[in-house]
Order: structure tokens, then C-alpha cells, then sequence
């Protein structure tokens, strides 16, 4: 469905954003990997999934909290893939504190990464997009860019920031092929979560395993992660012909976290 389109997605070394891109693949998408760490596991896996459409798999480790960089991989993606036809803003990170303690440059670091970012991709991507008039703009939002939880002041108001901007880059755009959504998931077992289980099991004096399921019991009536691969097939769903006009919206996949 997807063959001779390129996809690229933020942060996808990991957790959510190589889910997505796995799926993409999957679905003939040549795809532009981005994040940090070793990217030999994750490459090799994209590229199995997109291996029967003989997908090109290529890399830009571009940091998200800084401009330049991100004009950087926009040239590389520009040069070497003919641009990006879907951008999945995906790269994010979590700091947990209350508001009166939070460190500065930790409100500075999740509001560049998780909000920042996709103002530059974005910026930088649309021409292109609108020159073929075909694009998908999927933003990674959270449950938090549609309600609050105590002590993650920065990461809900990244959140919330994603979702205006991608409800104002879809009124932009509402005439043209190019969409923009964002995607809201509720708790997924990625790196960025399981910190937070094997903190609270710290503070809390329990085990890593009790802290799992509390932290379900507390927010997610399902009592079971959404995972990446279902993240996916949300993502390939707005990026088919069903998507041309889902326009706008903050679609939570969440387990009922935000019909409570
Ligand atoms: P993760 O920690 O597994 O992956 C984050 C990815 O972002 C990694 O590839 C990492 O290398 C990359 N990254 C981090 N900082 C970066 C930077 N400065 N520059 C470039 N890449 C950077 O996290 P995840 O859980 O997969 O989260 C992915 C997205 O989904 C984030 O935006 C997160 O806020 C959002 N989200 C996650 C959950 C969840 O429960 N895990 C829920 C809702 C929303």
C-alpha cells in the first residue's frame, strides 16, 4: 500500500517509534530511522519487515532538542530519499517532579524533544509534502495531551502543546492531500515506562511486578498495555485512503484511560 513512499519516524530505535516503523516497512514504505543508542538491532528489523517490497532502510542521528541537527536529517532525507512523504513525530522523553522542583533544563529538554521537534520536521517537511500533494503528518501525542497526571508538568504540557499544533497544521493543510493527526496512547511497556515502574517499585518498596500492575490499576481500565505493533496499525491506518480526510484529531488508543 505504501510502496514508493518514504516514512520517517523520530525516536525509532526503540519502543513506539520502532513499532511504527516496522509496520510502515511492512507496508512498502521506505523508511528513515532517527534516535539514539545502536541501530544494528533496530535496522535489521525494519528491514526484515519490509523485505519481501525490498524496502531502503537509512539512518540520521540527529539529536531532536536541536534545530540544526534536524535541518541536517531533513537535507539527508531530502537527498538520499527524495524527501519524506510520512513523518511520524515520535521522539519523546519523560521527567517526573512537581512543578516547584522541576529542573530547568529538564522543562527545557522535554518541551524541545517532545514538543519542538515537531514544529522543525514539520516546518521543513511540508513543502515537499504539499508539492506532491500527498503527505501524513502522525503526531505521537499521550493520554497527557488530553488530561493531566501529578508531577509530569512538562511532559503534559509538551502534550498538549502537540495537539494544538497538530490540529493547526491540519487547518493548514485541510484543502490539500496532506494530513496531520496525532496518535494518544495510554501506558505502553516501552524503555520510557518501564523506568517509571522500576522507580515506583523503588519508592514504594514493592516489587518491579506489583508496581506493574498498580501502575495499570491506576490509569488503565483494561489492565493491559497497548502495544507497539497495535500503535502501528493505527499509524498505517491514516496513512491508507481511509485516512484522507481524518483531519485533525487526537486519537487515543489508551485501554479506556480517558473515558473515565
Ligand atoms: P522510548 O524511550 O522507548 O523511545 C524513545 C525514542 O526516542 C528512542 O529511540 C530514543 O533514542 C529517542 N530519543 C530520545 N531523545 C532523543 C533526542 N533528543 N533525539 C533523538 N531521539 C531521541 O519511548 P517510547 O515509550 O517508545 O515513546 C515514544 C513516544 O511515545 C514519545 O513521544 C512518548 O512521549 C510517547 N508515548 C509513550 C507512552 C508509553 O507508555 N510508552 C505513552 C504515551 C505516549
Amino acid at each position: 500500500m505504501l510502496k514508493g513512499k518514504t516514512a520517517l519516524v523520530t525516536g525509532s530505535t526503540s519502543g513506539i517509534g520502532l513499532g511504527i516503523a516496522e509496520k510502515l516497512a511492512a507496508q512498502g514504505a521506505n523508511v528513515i530511522l532517527n534516535g539514539f543508542g545502536d541501530v544494528t538491532a533496530p535496522r535489521a528489523a525494519v528491514e526484515a519487515s519490509g523485505q519481501t517490497h525490498g524496502v531502503k532502510v537509512g539512518f540520521h542521528g540527529a539529536d531532536m532538542s536541536k534545530a540544526s541537527e534536524i535541518a541536517d536529517m531533513m537535507a539527508y532525507a531530502e537527498k538520499d530519499f527524495g524527501g519524506v512523504d510520512i513523518l511520524v513525530n515520535n521522539a519523546g522523553i519523560q521527567f517526573v517532579s512537581n512543578v516547584e522542583d522541576f529542573p530547568i533544563e529538564k522543562w527545557d529538554a522535554v518541551i524541545a524533544i517532545n514538543l519542538s521537534s515537531a514544529f522543525h520536521t514539520s516546518r521543513l517537511a511540508l513543502p515537499g509534502m504539499k508539492a506532491k500533494n500527498w503527505g501524513r503528518i502522525i503526531n505521537l501525542a499521550s493520554v497527557h495531551g488530553l488530561v493531566g497526571s501529578a508531577g509530569k508538568s512538562a511532559y503534559v504540557a509538551a502534550k498538549h502543546g502537540v495537539i494544538g499544533l497538530t490540529k493547526v497544521t491540519a487547518l493548514e493543510n485541510a484543502k490539500t492531500g496532506v494530513t496531520c493527526n496525532a496518535i494518544c496512547p495510554g501506558w505502553v511497556l516501552t524503555p520510557l515506562v518501564q523506568k517509571q515502574i522500576d522507580d515506583k517499585a523503588a519508592r514504594e518498596g514493592i516489587t518491579v511486578a506489583e508496581a506493574q500492575v498498580h501502575l495499570l490499576g491506576e490509569k488503565q481500565p483494561s489492565l493491559q498495555f497497548v502495544t507497539p505493533a497495535q500503535l502501528g496499525d493505527l499509524a498505517v491506518f491514516m496513512c491508507s485512503p481511509a485516512g484522507d480526510n481524518i483531519r485533525g484529531v487526537a486519537w487515543n488508543m489508551d485501554g479506556g484511560w480517558v473515558a473515565q
